[in-house]
């Protein structure tokens, strides 16, 4: 169920291995009538993503178009800009990707490898017992019933196919809504066609409560995605209008209101759109059905990994589907596998909204950075920073998390009531790191 992201790149995977596969998708098909939109413009991809599409051998098609981001360029609220690399040098970087574009280039490889895609085919109830699935034909409202082996709900946050198993059993769903969301806009090209600021960098303005990012498209635009609360001042509720937008940017992201044109306009047109978590206890029903991606663990964006995390679990059901006789095994081995590491990323992309609208320009989250870029000098493979373990490695993100958390009482520790490096007894920090984390090593 679904043809987006991860059903694109699953149905790839398992039709190459000799499954056969049928995607059916609610849209149309992008590569007859465009890109629908939906979620997010464009999107982070990191390491975890492009093994995934690697191993479908997509990853040369869909870095064709991809832009690199260095790093944070963080725009303080006095007009001073400072790149804060993500790695090393530029072999720890991440990639910015249009969605549409991604999302044709998977389906494409999905109906090379022998998927059947059938667009227009909405989701709308199941009967397990008969092993039926019924589908809302989009042009000509008929109701087609499909006769299945099993179902993979790979049909996003609001995934109608978990709706369907939770009618059979309880899952143990619940969603939590951040009390923020958001709204795109667009930073169109210079007048001499090329980029209006830094093309190779993940550009934020964090103002404390609220924030914009900006991210680079092929064609030398960027998405500048607004996040702002829901109530309050400022709020979604207190800036309706594209008038009260203008002041807003005026007033708090005043570099960005001439590199924004269609300011009002976009305000205006484009509804904000809501941020939340998902958790779900049960991941599968028996070997009737099971639900990845979003449809299993919708997360907030704020560590640019929904997408990454999405690529893995097709890796992981993909094995699972050849490693087990059988698939409730097989589903119930996948879930045993990535929920655990779906918690772990849920956890971190709320902790990042919290580092991105509102440390990243304090000194003493500066100064952990430091200490953290020199220590990972010091105690290489060992201690290994949290932004690099979730972006440019494929541990399992539990493991990310657990890491993290010595590695930042260690640097909080170290740093507090400092205001330099000079000051913090490394002798110390070196048998802290000895005695609290052991060498590192990548997933195979
Ligand atoms: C603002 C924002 C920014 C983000 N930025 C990043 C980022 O930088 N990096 C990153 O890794 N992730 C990012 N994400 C997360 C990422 O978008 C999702 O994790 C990813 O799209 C999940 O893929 P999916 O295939 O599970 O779901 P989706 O991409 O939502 O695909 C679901 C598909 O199912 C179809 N469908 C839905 N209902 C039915 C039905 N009833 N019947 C048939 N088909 C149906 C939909 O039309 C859609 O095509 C971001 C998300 C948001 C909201």
């Amino acid at each position: 169920m679904g043809a987006g992201l991860a059903g694109a790149l699953l149905a790839t995977l398992l039709a190459r291995k000799g499954w056969q596969v049928d995607v059916l998708e609610k849209r149309g098909d992008p590569r007859v009538q465009g890109y629908g939109g939906g979620r997010s413009i464009n999107l982070a991809l990191a390491e975890r993503g492009r093994e995934a599409l690697r191993q479908a051998d997509a990853d040369d098609a869909v870095m064709r178009h991809a832009v690199m981001m260095r790093g944070r360029m963080v725009h303080f609220a006095d007009g001073r800009q400072q790149l804060q690399r993500y790695g090393r040098d530029d072999s720890e970087v991440i990639w910015s990707i249009h969605r549409g574009d991604l999302n044709i280039s998977l389906l494409d490889l999905a109906q090379r490898a022998g998927a059947g895609l059938h667009f227009h085919q909405r989701l709308d109830g199941v009967d397990f017992p008969a092993c039926e699935a019924r589908f809302i034909d989009g042009l000509t409202g008929a109701t087609q019933v499909h006769r299945f082996s099993s179902l993979v709900g790979a049909d996003g946050a609001g995934s109608a196919l978990r709706a369907a198993m939770g009618a059979q059993v309880d899952m143990g769903e619940r969603s939590e809504f951040l009390d923020h969301s958001y709204k795109e806009l667009e930073i169109p090209p210079g007048e001499e066609g090329g980029f209006r600021i830094e093309p190779n960098a993940l550009h934020i303005w964090p103002r404390g409560r609220y924030m914009c990012i900006a991210l680079p498209n092929d064609e030398h635009t960027f998405t500048v995605t607004v996040f702002l609360p829901n109530h309050g001042e400022p709020s979604f509720a207190s800036v309706r209008t594209g008038a009260h937008a203008r002041a807003l940017f005026e007033r708090d992201f005043a570099d960005t209101v001439a590199l924004i044109p269609a300011l009002e306009a976009d305000w205006e047109r484009n509804p904000p759109g809501v941020l939340g978590t998902l958790y779900l206890d049960r991941w599968h029903l028996g070997g009737q059905a099971v639900l990845l991606g979003d449809a299993a663990h919708a997360m907030v964006p704020f560590h640019g990994q929904g997408m990454n995390c999405a690529f893995e679990d097709c890796v992981a059901l993909a094995r699972a589907l050849e490693d087990h006789p059988d698939r409730h095994t097989a589903f119930a081995a996948f879930q045993a596998q990535r929920q655990p590491n779906a918690l772990a990323i849920q956890h971190m992309a709320l902790e990042n909204y919290l580092e991105m609208r509102d440390r990243v320009d304090d000194a003493d989250f500066l100064l952990q950075r430091e200490l953290e870029q020199l220590l990972e000098q010091r105690h290489p493979g060992r201690f290994v920073p949290h932004y690099s373990m979730v972006s440019f490695m494929r541990v399992p993100y539990a493991t990310a998390l657990a890491r993290s958390e010595i590695q930042r009482a260690i640097l909080v520790q170290a740093t507090a009531g400092k205001d330099s490096i000079d000051q913090v007894d490394l002798a110390l920090v070196d048998a802290r790191v000895l005695a609290g984390l052991d060498v590192l090593v990548d997933a195979p």
